[in-house]
């Protein structure tokens, strides 16, 4: 990311989301709850992306990521980069990582399923990264990413 963008809105700790596909980046600060947080927080979208055309910031002050929020965003942005900022520097970069199996993140599709009614816990295979493409260990429904709900 370049000192441009950070200037935008530099936040002294916290961390900043780059590279977040710009159709997902509402469903972030969703899934993360940063709508009902005090911190404060900058998202911007349809910033010029040699990789990816257009992309997604999201800024995060104050707060530092759990891996299962990282996870998250791993399936909705698997191209982003997490910099953690400390005394306004970008003191590490976290690239998060689709797992081969996925727990207890991401409801199956399927509402018939077990999983759906409280007789197991959610677990998935994952078929595809690029477009997402989740297989319900329990009851094979494919789970894609426009349909992916968090639990
Ligand atoms: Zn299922």
């Amino acid at each position: 990311m370049s000192t441009k963008e950070l200037k935008v809105s530099a936040i002294a700790e916290g961390t900043v989301i780059d590279h977040i596909p710009c159709e997902n980046a509402f469903r972030i600060v969703r899934v993360l709850g940063l709508a009902d947080t005090d911190d404060v927080v900058t998202l911007g979208i349809n910033f010029k992306s040699r990789k990816m055309g257009k992309k997604g910031i999201i800024k995060v002050g104050g707060r530092f990521l759990s891996r299962e929020e990282i996870n998250k965003i791993a399936l909705l942005a698997p191209d982003a980069v997490l910099n953690i900022i400390r005394d306004y520097k970008v003191t590490e970069k976290v690239r998060p990582e689709i797992p081969n199996e996925i727990t207890g993140i991401v409801k199956c599709a399927n509402p018939n399923c077990v999983t759906n009614h409280g007789e197991a816990a959610q677990r998935f295979r994952v078929i595809s990264r690029k477009p997402l493409s989740l297989r319900c260990v329990y009851c094979e429904r494919i789970t894609g990413e426009e349909e992916i709900n968090f639990l």
